[in-house]
């Protein structure tokens, strides 16, 4: 590993969701190793973002490999910047077969329409101009962002329309007449990344797991000690360790997106990598964080972006169109809970940082 990614690794572990381990499973970044008890853990590093991966089985090591190897696979089928990638030759041929992730796509264009545009998978000139994933490296000095300037936010967002996107279907082809646009999947990335190591998992004798991307994380079955995985929902505006509550679940993926992931203040201004296609800045729809509870990796992650860019109320809308529960903080400290089910396995810890927890009646809207 090198020491970008050792840096890397190290701010990664601190982001979103802090996943309270079992003793027997705690081990040191950057290595992955298999305990004799059946325990294998591992972080890899692929799509930008650093996976920690949990697996207890009693061949946990063989599924832990196989596991590895479907992350790895993923890079090289979604990125927009790997040569080769769908979306590479979607971008430079204008049109591309998608069969080969083709339910995936159909989601994601299908959370394009039921938002909207609010989530558009064609909103690449925009991501590219304000260039968060800078942002990630942690070699990059922060203070060097720029707010691009108006005129640029204008061509850009020209360029942005899912609308001109055709599919077609029965073959699996995604073109479009107009050259200028073009697809990122960078907001389903790591749902679809979890996704092929979950059927690794699912597939598997193993009695529990855990694949962790940071902001979007599956676990199924139980830990050794036959408890569930504990995730804690980080707080918005806190440090990387403090909290706002912890869910206990399992057999689910929880999908977070917030303002506070990668971001830069100027002006007193924050300006974070969630952009809003209908105004070319980053989303300001009065939300800090938005999660999504759900059993599709790649639908949670898309919908954890669309409603973070929509708001409380159609933020809550879509979540209800698509049934999935969903946990929304605003910037007035409000969390907004959907279904009463979440209390359930949503242990509230915010009060003393100021956090008031609502349930959210349909009503409002
Ligand atoms: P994270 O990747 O931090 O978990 P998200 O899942 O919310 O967060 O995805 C954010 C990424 O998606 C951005 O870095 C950008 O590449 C892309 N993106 C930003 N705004 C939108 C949008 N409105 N629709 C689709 N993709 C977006
Ligand atoms: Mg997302």
């Amino acid at each position: 590993m090198n020491s970008k990614w050792i840096k890397r690794l190290g701010v990664l572990l601190l982001l979103l969701l802090l996943v309270f381990q079992a003793a027997a499973c705690q081990k040191t970044a950057g290595q992955g190793d298999t305990e004799e008890d059946g325990t294998a853990s591992s972080y890899i590093f692929t799509m930008g973002t650093v996976f920690d991966i949990r697996v207890f089985a009693e061949d946990a090591s063989e599924i832990m490999q196989e596991a590895e190897q479907a992350l790895y696979g993923c890079d090289s089928l979604l990125s927009w910047r790997e040569e080769g990638s769908l979306a590479y030759r979607f971008n430079t041929e204008h049109q591309a077969d998608m069969s080969e992730m083709k339910e995936v796509f159909e989601d994601a264009l299908q959370v394009s329409k039921d938002s909207q545009g609010a989530f558009d998978l064609t909103v690449l000139p925009l991501s590219q101009l304000w260039n968060f994933d800078k942002l990630g490296d942690s070699d990059f000095d922060v203070s060097t962002m720029k707010v691009p300037d108006k005129e640029d936010i204008a061509q850009a967002m020209a360029k942005v329309d899912y609308t001109q996107l055709k599919y077609d279907d029965a073959t699996g082809i995604l073109s479009t007449e107009n050259p200028d646009i073009q697809i990122e999947l960078g907001a389903i990335g790591k749902g679809y990344a979890i996704e092929q190591a979950k059927d690794v998992l699912k597939r598997s004798d193993a009695s529990g797991g855990m694949v962790s991307a940071g902001s979007s994380i599956y676990v199924c079955g139980t830990k050794k000690d036959g408890s569930r995985f504990r995730v804690a929902l980080r707080d918005p505006r806190g440090d990387e360790n403090s909290a706002i509550g912890v869910l206990t679940l399992s057999d689910t993926t929880i999908s977070t997106s917030g303002d506070y992931e990668r971001y830069f203040e100027k002006d007193g201004v924050r300006y974070h990598h969630i952009l809003d296609p209908r105004t070319g800045y980053p989303a300001d729809s009065g939300l800090m964080q938005v999660t999504i509870i759900c059993d599709d990796s790649v639908i949670g992650d898309a919908l954890s972006t669309a409603c973070f860019v929509l708001g409380l109320d159609e933020g809550m809308n879509l979540a209800a169109k698509y049934g999935v529960n969903a946990i929304f903080v605003d910037t007035d400290k409000n969390i907004w809970y959907n279904n009463p089910d979440v209390l359930n396995y949503f242990e509230f810890t915010g009060k003393d940082s100021g956090y008031v927890l609502n349930e959210y009646n349909q009503a409002r809207s």
